[in-house]
């Protein structure tokens, strides 16, 4: 019905912005009760990166997007609506409400913009604000539907939201916050805290984090969480964070100046003072200022500066570091692109936020595990891990026995106001943070772990079982295997039965001993150990004897890697067993019927004497330059001797059987010595059985 009496605009057809305007107040003059009973919306779209498609599609292709999305704005609207575009990708849309229809409209509308284009995903963002008054005009309104607009969030599925009051006390909360920050930093209501990290195990003191409060004259301490988003959306972040490192350098100078020996602190960088070329200067010109040395000092980056690209990112890390500063990864984890990060960037320290581990009730809190393999990753990497949010023991405990013994959180202490810090620096034992795992000489983690390489050929080829294995805490974990090793444990297990296999809880006592004393010789000595153990696995009957070489591969204050060798020696240990306990008979059956028996080597001229001739006749457990020796010890009498040597020449000289009468023992009783002759293939002796039986004739 407006369409005559109003301009458009050229690109869309849709309204002018003044037209629009105008249409609408008819409705807010002609139906009030309908604009108090919500019988109304005002829309306001927003099309993200906009820029970016120009760009991409030249402005021809802009303006087909523009008047694709106003045809779909149209077809939302029906029949009754008032579009307009206010300005280049924004749009706002007036449509009466006659049922309630419009969440589902929306949907259709929102996955449409996003689908129609092939290869570029164009998204849309809705504000919706239902009217609710009769004395808001048509700014008011898209004001509104502004603001709801700027609430929807990036991350999530849902491309509209609707205006609530709620929006607007935050908004006025947030200009109270602008229009007082620069007083604020000014009048130095911001304060600097500091929160400090421990390691765990040792108790001492590691480092501590910079956090800002705003100590507001009349609301009181304002946390960061509140302030902060505010000041990113406006650019004086920068300052603030500046502000905050200043104060840090300024405290480090005063302990230097007192005669106290610092520890590291870190401050924070927002994600958008890294878009600022001239950051890592500013920050050099203010350390320099306080001629604070740059050991002492961190800088905390968060994974969300990732989204502002990579580039950016990767070239402040690499003027920081040119600069001597460490860089620590904030909030490792929680983002989504968190092991893609890791590949690219060149990290000091990373920082685990121990809200992965807060249980979200759902049945698969897989939490825990993905910690455990993020300190893992970690550890090969090279880069400390400390743990942030840490508020229980149990957490802490948890986090040593992964390998991660630093950590900062309530359970040590909240962060402190600067006096209070400073005291507790000057009472504290100190301590470093140490990198964590380290190759011994020689080795390159990215080589042994690179699939493609060498190191992986060999050990996944090698004709053993090899693993690498991790001992920590009192617990052993297989970190890699090759086929064999499996192949040596038993045949019918798999690959995830042997890593998922702790040996420790399937040894007894005596067998972790023996483990554990050729582990610690490994590590003292740096040199390949060797020990046999017995241990169960699981699922199979019997217990497997398992010789293992060790050599340690890489070491860190906490932990240990090993590289290993099996074998599994089971049958022959068993075989040893069966020979002994045959021996055993036989030296029980020989006390029977009085027999003594030796072996004599020919060539070595050896004797190794049974146990009733050691016994009995007082032999050592081996005799050399036989028989002489025992003739030497008197066990061959005198007048006999000379048979005795005749007897042995016969042997050497290749005598098959052979039986002589010699006094034997103290008593000197006749004994019946007999010998059989053992001979190699070429016919040569090489060993003979001697035994000796009382002649009774
Ligand atoms: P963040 O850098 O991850 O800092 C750790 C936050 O966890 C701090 O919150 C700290 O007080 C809190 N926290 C520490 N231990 C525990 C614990 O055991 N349990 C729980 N629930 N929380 C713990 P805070 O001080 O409120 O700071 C929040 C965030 O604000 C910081 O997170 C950081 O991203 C930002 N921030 C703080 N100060 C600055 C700053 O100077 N500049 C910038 N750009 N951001 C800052
Ligand atoms: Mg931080
Ligand atoms: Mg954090």
């Amino acid at each position: 019905m407006f369409k005559e009496m109003y301009e458009n605009d050229s690109l869309t057809g849709l309204l002018s912005y003044s037209s629009f305007q105008k249409a609408v107040s008819f409705y807010t003059e002609t139906d009030p009760k309908g604009m108090e009973e919500g019988k109304y919306a005002m829309l306001c779209f927003n099309i993200l990166r906009f820029k970016v498609i120009n760009d991409l599609f030249g402005s021809d292709g802009g303006d087909e997007l523009l008047i694709y999305v106003a045809n779909q704005i149209r077809r939302l609207g029906g029949e009754n609506c008032l579009a307009s575009r206010t300005h280049s990708d924004h749009f706002c849309l007036f449509i009466p409400l006659t049922d309630d229809s419009l969440p589902a409209r929306l949907d259709t509308f929102t996955d449409t913009i996003e689908n129609c284009a092939p290869d570029f995903e164009v998204i849309c963002h809705v504000g919706i604000y239902v009217t609710n008054r009769s004395d808001v005009r048509t700014d008011g309104m898209i004001a509104r539907a502004l603001l709801a607009c700027s609430f929807v969030k990036e991350a999530v599925d849902k491309r509209y939201t609707f205006y609530n009051t709620s929006m607007r006390t935050q908004l006025l909360q947030e200009q109270e916050i602008i229009n007082n920050m620069a007083k604020a930093l000014e009048e130095e209501h911001f304060k600097v805290y500091y929160q400090p990290q421990y390691n765990h195990i040792t108790g001492q003191l590691v480092g501590a984090e910079a956090l800002v409060r705003w100590l507001h004259p009349t609301r009181g301490l304002i946390s960061p969480a509140l302030f902060i988003p505010v000041l990113e959306k406006n650019n004086f972040i920068m300052k603030l964070d500046l502000y905050v490192f200043e104060k840090t350098c300024a405290l480090l100078r005063r302990m230097l100046d007192e005669g106290v020996t610092p520890i590291p602190l870190s401050v924070n960088v927002s994600r958008l003072d890294i878009l600022y070329p001239d950051l890592p200067e500013k920050m050099e010109k203010i350390r320099q200022k306080y001629q604070v040395p740059v050991k002492w000092l961190r800088v905390e980056i968060t994974e969300s500066a990732m989204l502002d690209g990579i580039e950016k990112l990767t070239l402040f890390i690499a003027r920081m570091h040119a600069l001597g500063f460490n860089i620590e990864m904030d909030d490792f984890g929680s983002g989504y692109s968190s092991l893609n990060m890791l590949k690219n960037l060149d990290l000091d320290t990373l920082k685990l936020d121990m809200r992965l581990l807060s249980d979200d009730g759902s049945d698969k809190n897989n939490g825990a595990v993905i910690l455990t393999g993020l300190v893992r990753i970690a550890k090969w990497l090279g880069l400390p891990i400390i743990g942030e949010g840490v508020e229980h023991k149990e957490q802490a405990d948890f986090l040593a026995s992964i390998g991660c013994s630093y950590v900062q959180g309530f359970l040590y202490s909240r962060a402190l106001p600067e006096e209070e810090f400073y005291s507790l620096i000057r009472s504290q034992k100190k301590g470093d943070i140490q990198p964590p795992m380290q190759l011994i000489e020689n080795m390159n983690s990215a080589q042994f772990w690179n699939p493609m390489s060498i190191e992986t050929l060999i050990f996944n080829n090698y004709v053993g079982g090899a693993a690498v294995m991790e001992y920590r805490a009192g617990r052993l974990d297989l970190v890699r295997i090759n086929k064999k090793f499996i192949r040596e444990l038993g045949e019918t297990l798999t690959e995830e039965d042997v890593l998922r296999w702790q040996p420790f809880d399937h040894m007894d006592e005596e067998n972790k001993q023996i483990f554990l004393d050729a582990a610690n010789r490994a590590i003292q000595t740096d040199s390949e150990q060797e020990c046999e153990t017995w241990s169960r696995i699981p699922g199979q009957e019997h217990p497997i004897c398992v010789r293992v070489s060790m050599r340690m591969i890489a070491n860190s204050t906490d932990n240990v890697m090993f590289y290993i060798l099996i074998r599994n020696i089971t049958e022959k240990k068993k075989a040893q067993w069966d020979m002994a306990r045959r021996e055993k008979l036989f030296r029980a059956a020989s006390e029977q019927v009085n027999i003594y028996y030796w072996e004599y080597d020919v060539k070595t001229k050896e004797m190794t004497p049974c146990f009733r001739c050691i016994r009995d006749l007082g032999l050592p457990p081996l005799l050399q330059n036989y028989p002489q020796s025992a003739i030497d010890h008197n066990v061959i009498p005198p007048e006999a001797a000379e048979k005795y040597r005749l007897l042995h020449r016969s042997i050497d000289a290749g005598l098959a059987q052979a039986e002589v009468v010699i006094p034997l023992t103290l008593e000197r009783i006749p004994f019946r010595v007999r010998y059989t002759t053992e001979f190699d293939e070429n016919g040569n002796p090489v060993r003979a059985y001697g035994s000796a039986v009382p002649a009774k004739e």
